[in-house]
């Protein structure tokens, strides 16, 4: 148990019917003896078990009252961290909460780091790393994929497997490390291919786990989406009618820059980025150059490329060359403004779509945009679509461990294939399971978990 007590605004700071305050620590029944009286003007008799108490906030060195409040008593260990928790509900005023922070500061709590609170559940054995990395992502959720996807992470189904892994590992370990008291031949051989066997089953499973982290991450940061196109084919019209189609994402990524829109939205679950360039041309003004160089940019980091063409008009050499130059990466060939009487035929760009969707569209009158997005949707998951579903939110730092585990296990493998003595393969193999323990956060160090937690929201 950690001995001082935290406090920290739990709810997102601004006008809202309530505001919360919650405190963590041994101290926390002190804290609510100095902050909260009864209507009655009493002091609160917090009991053994969990309760909710109405009364008033008070500042506790002039007593002065600062807002009705409902408190809610979380005696530990049966709380989110463990602790002993205690929450203030207050109305939501920016300067009612602070007010009510600071009387909980006064009382001898300490302002909470980011994601202490999720920290010390974790410390207290609440949660193990990837749980509580699941918190974040949770609340992080643009799409309800992504929020499944992570409730099912929060619940412990990515480290229960993780955890299964490892089991298999140590059995493994036991048995090689039972060889090397015992050194005969023929016992070497056969603790040899078991390793082998075990090795490869385990490398096959942490694969499928590898390509959960693919989709994972699409969940979670969304997929950068460059609409590309010669001036007047309808980007900006397409980028709209998809935002006006789908509920589009509220984000804190800084939206419109002099040559580059960018927008959140929420095609089928997938929060895709959505980056209308400005131009891609050639050109001889400077200032313009900037901007089309920055749509190449885009183009080169985006990890789907709509590229739009005018089916109105006669195509152009620049049509040609922005379908030569996206060529390869991962696309959809969108035909726009359907609406009108089209003057060319798909078989006239087939030289240069390499088999990528082709779609056609009028973003002024909204057709076809139900085609493009599962055009969209394919693209990015494939034949994962309906994987993501049940896909785990593993994040960089956990796929990244299992990359060295799975390099590990490989070794340890080829090294027992060729002969290699065993106390080789026992070190591989104990480097892979001391990998797959940090995924769930067994013997993490302090600098890991501050790592981790600095970057969770404040009052988590
Ligand atoms: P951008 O330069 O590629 O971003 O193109 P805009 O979105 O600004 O559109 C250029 C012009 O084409 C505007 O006058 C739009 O109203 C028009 N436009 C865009 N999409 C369509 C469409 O589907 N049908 C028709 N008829 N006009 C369109
Ligand atoms: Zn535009």
């Amino acid at each position: 148990m950690q001995s001082d007590t935290i406090a920290a605004i739990s709810t997102a700071l601004g006008e809202a019917g309530i505001g919360v305050v919650r405190v963590s620590g041994a101290q926390a029944r002190d804290v609510v003896d100095r902050v909260f009286r009864l209507p009655s003007g009493r002091h609160a008799r917090l009991p053994e078990h969990r309760g909710l108490f109405y009364g008033t906030v008070i500042d506790p060195f002039e007593e002065r009252p600062i807002d009705e409040c409902i408190l809610l008593w979380m005696p530990g260990p049966r709380s989110y961290t463990a602790e002993d928790v205690t929450e203030l509900q207050v109305h939501g005023g920016i300067r009612v909460v602070e007010a009510v922070l600071e009387a909980v500061l006064q009382a001898g709590a300490r302002l909470a780091e980011p994601g202490e609170f999720t920290k010390r559940a974790f410390l207290n054995g609440r949660m193990d790393l990837s749980q509580a990395e699941a918190v974040m992502d949770l609340i992080r959720a643009k799409t309800d994929l992504a929020r499944r996807s992570a409730w099912a992470q929060m619940q412990g189904r990515f480290s229960e497997v993780v955890r299964g892994l490892r089991r298999r590992l140590l059995e493994l370990q036991a048995h090689v490390e039972v060889t090397l008291d015992y050194p005969e031949h023929d016992v070497e051989a056969v603790a040899a291919e078991r390793v082998v066997a075990v090795g490869q089953s385990l490398v096959a499973e942490i694969d499928r786990l590898l390509e959960d982290a693919r989709v994972g991450q699409i969940l979670r940061e969304g997929v950068v989406t460059t609409i590309a196109g010669r001036p007047n084919v309808g980007k900006s019209s397409l980028l709209n009618a998809l935002l006006r189609r789908e509920r589009a994402i509220v984000t804190d990524i800084p939206g419109t820059t002099r040559d580059v829109i960018e927008e959140y939205v929420n095609l089928r679950g997938i929060p895709f980025r959505l980056v209308d360039t400005a131009g891609i041309r050639e050109t001889e003004d400077v200032v313009e150059r900037i901007g089309v160089e920055r749509s190449r940019e885009m183009v080169v980091q985006s990890e789907l490329v709509l590229l739009v063409l005018n089916g109105s008009e006669a195509l152009t050499e620049e049509d040609i060359r922005l379908l030569a130059e996206t060529r390869g990466r991962p696309r959809v060939v969108v035909v726009n403004k359907s609406d009108l009487p089209s003057a060319w035929e798909d078989a006239e760009i087939r030289a240069w779509t390499d088999g990528d969707p082709v779609v056609h569209v009028s973003a002024k009158s909204a057709s076809g945009l139900g085609g493009l997005e599962e055009e969209m949707e394919r693209a990015v998951l494939g034949g994962e679509v309906r994987t993501a579903e049940a896909a785990y939110m593993t994040n960089a730092r956990q796929a990244d461990l299992l990359r060295r585990a799975r390099r590990d296990l490989e070794e340890a493998v080829h090294a027992a294939s060729v002969g290699a003595t065993l106390d080789v393969v026992a070190v591989q193999l104990q480097a892979a399971y001391g990998s797959l323990g940090l995924v769930i956060g067994e013997e993490a160090g302090e600098d890991l978990l501050d790592a981790i937690f600095s970057q969770f929201c404040l009052g988590k």
